[in-house]
């Protein structure tokens, strides 16, 4: 794994001087968060926090920052306030800046942009739509 300390600096000064630094490793964060309670092998907030820490860029290539679900559990339970939902969406920036996002929150991003919903509709739900419910706008 290669290591680059400007990294862990640049998160650090980004988020607020040394406040990601103040994880001491205790866990409680991993042991509140709903998905590591279901797949611990696939998303621990505990060891991507320790990545960042030591400087292992290449946390921003992992798939892991795409799963929060952004509820908060950890960071209402950590106990240096750790604001770990912060810190996903850093590394979730961070990481379509440098073109390693996923296709897909990327195309649900367009598609909210162009039509207003994650999915692509069909053309039988657009006229669903706009028949029964709202005027569907479109920016082409
Ligand atoms: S609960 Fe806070 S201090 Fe403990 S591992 Fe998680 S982020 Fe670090
Ligand atoms: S915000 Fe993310 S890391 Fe924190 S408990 Fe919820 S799903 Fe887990």
């Amino acid at each position: 794994m290669k290591l680059n300390p400007f990294f862990k600096e640049e998160v650090n000064r980004e988020l607020g001087e040394h406040k990601i630094l103040m994880c001491y490793q205790c866990g409680k964060c991993s042991s509140f968060c709903p998905l590591f309670n279901i797949e611990p092998e696939k998303f621990n907030p505990r060891r991507i926090i320790e990545m960042v820490n030591i400087g292992a860029e290449d946390v921003l290539k992992l798939d892991d920052i795409w799963r929060c679900t952004t509820c908060y559990e950890c960071a209402e339970n950590c106990p240096q306030k750790i604001n770990f939902v912060e810190l996903i969406v850093y590394l979730r920036t961070k990481a379509t800046e440098k073109g390693y996002a996923p296709k897909l929150p990327l195309q649900e991003l367009e598609s909210v942009r162009k039509e207003g919903f994650s999915v692509p509709l069909s053309p039988r739900a657009k006229k669903w739509i706009e028949t029964y419910m709202v005027e569907v706008k479109t920016r082409g």
